[in-house]
């Protein structure tokens, strides 16, 4: 009954009908208004449009814009932004959902994505499933990860090099590193500016290739008393001792930075300095080739939300250095929710709930908006995605193959293993997504 009420209050009284509405996050629907049964609950952003003689007035994350279009516009109405999602992620084990994450994009209204991996926690096929996608849709961007154990590929220490060229020649547009994810950081057991990781920096800079990292996490999850319970049950407490303190992730990042200062970074989560507005000033200040991503950590939107006014302004100083994401991945269900949070604190100019916490929305114009939902992307990782190259993702499914042949010589107390305790699942995801690329270079042959 509390969405009946809010909805009583943003529609204007001038306004015709219900257009459509989601109950179910999968499906439009589109009752004649009077049926509609308000006991029972909605999807979030359940309304998508009203009418009014004839034209639309379409609704966008319960903003109003409207638009002199008529009804059969409609299906062809996206958004107005053309937004890209910078930040999602492909986890599912079986490929059989890639029709899902495309599902998902409609859902949100997103014209493109791009798909980070996560390869740099041990997830093997992490890389070339993301490749697979960028050729089943090929709009969408996709970052590739590394590899720690270096199996096959050279005697014993890992050659970062070597694997970021391999990356380019796949065709990634970029990297994402996981790696300054503390539980990640400590298994690596290596500072992120360690000289092991130089030539592959190096290499990122000359080549203007943007890297996503993911570094530290909020600073509450130092602190037992202020760590949310859902961060303690993921086991994220870093308070133990055995975890580097979180002022050292920022250290190393800045060690990375002053070796190679044309490099183009792009740090996840809004490099968690929510708390700290000064120091986000700081950091984009001193570095000009870094942005930061707004993906939730919802913990940003309520940070931001204790002062409205100061936030706006830093949105408004910084407009070039802000970028859209979501963490949208195949296996979570609030993918929408998350999207419209993300996409309400930009566009409402007031109050909404999210996630049961009221969050006040910046309500930015919509040249500053423009630039956060696509084009600082664009600038950081090209105007249009790269080619996959179908030649070498086949070879990078043999060298995946061999790897999970031999996953009992390697060292698999170094990341997280349990990912492939199931050999049989990993052969079958290997399996799929070779059959993928095999498909694709026989189509593109005819
Ligand atoms: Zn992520």
């Amino acid at each position: 009954m509390g969405q009946y009420a809010q909805m009583e209050k943003t529609i204007p009284s001038n306004i015709g009908g219900i257009m459509g509405y989601r109950r179910n996050l999968d499906k439009y629907e589109y009752p004649d208004p009077e049926e509609i049964d308000f006991s029972k609950p909605l999807a979030d952003l359940a309304i998508v449009g009203y009418i009014q003689n004839n034209h639309i007035i379409r609704q966008s994350s319960m903003k109003f814009y409207l638009e002199n279009r008529s009804i059969q516009d409609m299906n062809t109405m996206k958004n107005s932004f053309g937004i890209i999602d910078s930040h999602e992620h492909v986890l599912l084990n079986t490929f059989a959902q890639s029709e899902e994450i495309s599902q998902i994009w409609d859902k949100c209204s997103f014209d493109s994505a791009c798909l980070l991996s996560t390869q740099g926690i041990g997830y093997i096929t992490q890389n070339i499933k993301c490749l697979l996608l960028k050729i089943k849709y090929p709009h969408v961007y996709a970052f590739g990860g590394l590899e720690h154990y270096q199996f096959n590929r050279s005697c014993g220490k890992p050659d970062y090099l070597k694997q970021i060229k391999r990356m380019d020649a796949l065709g990634f547009d970029g990297v994402k590193m996981i790696e300054g994810k503390p539980i990640v950081r400590q298994k690596l057991n290596k500072r992120l500016d360690d000289g092991m990781f130089d030539a592959f920096y190096s290499y990122a800079q000359d080549h203007s290739i943007t890297i996503t990292f993911h570094v530290a996490d909020p600073p509450t999850f130092w602190n037992k008393e202020l760590i949310p319970d859902w961060a303690l049950k993921e086991g994220w407490y870093y308070g133990t001792g055995e975890y580097i303190p979180y002022r050292q992730f920022y250290e190393e990042i800045e060690g990375i930075l002053k070796k190679h200062p044309n490099l183009k970074m792009i740090l996840a989560h809004f490099f968690f300095l929510s708390e700290d507005i000064n120091e986000a000033k700081r950091f984009l200040n001193t570095y000009p080739n870094i942005c930061f991503d707004l993906t939730p950590g919802t913990e940003m939107y309520f940070n931001f939300t204790r002062d409205t006014d100061r936030w706006r302004q830093f949105f408004s100083d910084y407009q070039d250095r802000l970028i859209f994401g979501t963490d949208i991945t195949d296996e979570d269900t609030n993918n929408l929710s998350t999207s419209n949070l993300a996409r309400n604190f930009l566009e409402m100019d007031e109050t909404f709930v999210a996630f049961g916490v009221n969050v006040s929305g910046l309500g930015l114009d919509k040249p500053i908006i423009q630039k956060i939902y696509r084009d600082n992307f664009l600038r950081m990782a090209g105007d249009r995605p790269k080619r996959v190259c179908i030649k070498e993702a086949i070879a990078e499914c043999q060298w995946v193959k061999e790897y999970i042949d031999n996953l009992e010589l390697l060292d698999l107390s170094y990341f997280d293993s349990l990912l492939y305790q199931d050999k049989d699942k990993a052969y079958y995801e290997l399996r799929e997504i070779e059959q993928g690329f095999i498909k694709a270079s026989k189509s593109a042959l005819e």
